[in-house]
């Protein structure tokens, strides 16, 4: 037997809290949004209670693209050196293909390559394992508490605000215990237990709504071609079968591979199959990927699905993308909807909401404020995500782009760029501009 990585291993988070006890501020969820907030108010010397339904190691179902935007909170919270130290495939490009086989590549910006801010594919086990063992270490150090195996089974309020929770040791079942903060955050992903609380029954909103929810499949692979090394692009294929949604292949390095796909649920009806079994049919029967899997082996157990609830702008409503807030209470990631609805991104966001959140928290603000902060943070490109997501419904619409962009170095310019800049994401909402850069 190989010796274990260290992510691995278990985490140790110390001893329980006494039942009943006080914080400053109660996280609710270790994925990444959750341990980054926890870190970034015990940094500010708050004492946390972070609390995670699953033990360490664990698993989490995604397509393990890491991009630029989460590199920097990675840094602030120290953990960069330590997850470099790690293997990962370093991401320098894009591809992207078209239901007729056209296929463009759109390279990163090479500064951000250089500078190693550009983006990683790597196992979120692996990811998220960093990013909670460091949340740990810094929670205990300024007098707070760290549960895993433990999970949140009540939200307590009184009149409208939320006072503490109730967790149940082991899993739901297990032994009770009530803790309480004027704050409490919800980053318990697509079924915080938080969102619930403050969407469904404070607010009265649908927690699902069918054109802005993703269902999401995802297997690992050895041996696929074309995706050997350590560093090179991720592909992104809009191919016959399961277009309205994609069909990705993000190399690990060292040959492992995440093959996955993702498709609207609002549209999700109009298929007879399911996402394992439409990826099944591309994996082995079409043209430009039956060769490439041809000796390739799928690990077993990792065919796994999971929901992406999308941060489109929901038309006609005051809370964007849905309501993310109550009296002391804050939802940030998965919990308060924030997946790019394009690209599927959702750790860069879910970093983005727990520093924002954590900085209401330490400055007693929250409220509509934080809704608005959020929302001016991301709204502008999750709402030209949101039109790159409809553009992509249409096939001719695809089919042309993308022909059109593999001839033309300029749109390939573009498109690099608005990975890179939010001004040049801004040029999207110019008709004129795209009109210009696609034509001429
Ligand atoms: C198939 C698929 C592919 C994806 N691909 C990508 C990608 O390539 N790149 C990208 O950036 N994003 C991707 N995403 C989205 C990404 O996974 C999420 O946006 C991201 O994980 C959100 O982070 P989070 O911290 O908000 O929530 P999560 O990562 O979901 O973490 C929530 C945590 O809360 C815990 N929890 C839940 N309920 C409770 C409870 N009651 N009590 C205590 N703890 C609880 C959970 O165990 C979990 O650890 C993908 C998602 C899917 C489903």
């Amino acid at each position: 037997m190989p010796e274990a990585e260290f992510w691995e291993l278990p985490i140790n988070t110390g001893p329980i809290p006494e039942p009943d006890s006080e914080f400053d501020c109660i996280v609710v969820g270790g994925g990444p949004g959750g341990s980054a907030a926890a870190s970034y108010l015990a940094i500010q010397g708050k004492k946390v209670l972070l609390v995670e339904k699953g033990v360490w190691p664990r698993d989490k179902i995604c397509g393990d693209a890491v991009g630029g935007k989460s590199l920097s909170h990675v840094s602030a919270l120290g953990v960069k050196a330590r997850l470099e130290s790690t293997p990962h495939f370093r991401v320098t490009g894009i591809v992207f293909s078209s239901p007729n086989g056209s296929e463009v590549t759109v390279p990163l910006p090479e500064e951000d390559v250089a500078r190693l801010e550009a983006g990683y594919s790597l196992p979120r086990q692996q990811f998220d394992w960093l990013l909670f063992d460091r949340a740990t270490e810094l929670v205990i150090e300024n007098g707070g508490s760290v549960m895993q195996g433990t999970t949140v089974t009540e939200v307590y309020s009184e009149g409208d605000k939320i006072t503490g929770i109730q967790v149940g040791i082991g899993g739901k079942r297990g032994e009770k215990m009530n803790f309480y903060a004027p704050w409490t955050i919800g980053a318990g992903g697509d079924r915080c237990p938080v969102a619930r609380k403050i969407v469904k029954e404070m607010a009265g909103q649908e927690l699902i709504e069918k054109m802005h929810y993703c269902g999401g499949y995802r297997e690992y692979w050895d041996g696929v071609k074309g995706c050997e090394g350590d560093s090179g692009n991720i592909e992104i294929h809009f191919v016959e079968g399961i277009i309205p949604g994609y069909f990705w292949l993000f190399p690990l390095g060292g040959g492992k591979v995440n093959v996955g796909s993702g498709l609207v649920f609002g549209l999700m009806d109009k298929k007879k199959k399911k996402l394992k079994a439409l990826q099944a049919d591309v994996i082995a029967n079409h043209p430009a990927f039956k060769e490439r899997f041809a000796d390739a082996k799928m690990i077993k157990g990792t065919g796994k699905g999971w929901q992406l609830p999308f941060g489109s702008p929901r038309k006609g409503r005051k809370n964007q993308p849905r309501k993310a807030y109550a009296s002391g209470a804050l939802l940030i990631g998965d919990a308060a909807s924030l997946v790019d609805p394009f690209s599927g991104e959702g750790v860069g966001n879910a970093l983005v909401s727990g520093e924002i959140a954590a900085r209401h928290v330490i400055e007693n603000k929250g409220g509509q404020e934080y809704q608005d902060e959020l929302w001016n943070a991301l709204g502008p490109e999750l709402s030209n995500s949101f039109k790159m997501q409809k553009m992509s419904q249409r096939k001719w619409l695809l089919n042309w782009f993308v022909k059109k962009a593999s001839k033309k170095p300029v749109i390939q310019e573009m498109m690099t760029e608005m990975i890179a800049s939010k001004e040049a994401q801004e040029n999207l909402h110019s008709k004129w501009f795209l009109v210009k850069t696609l034509l001429f």
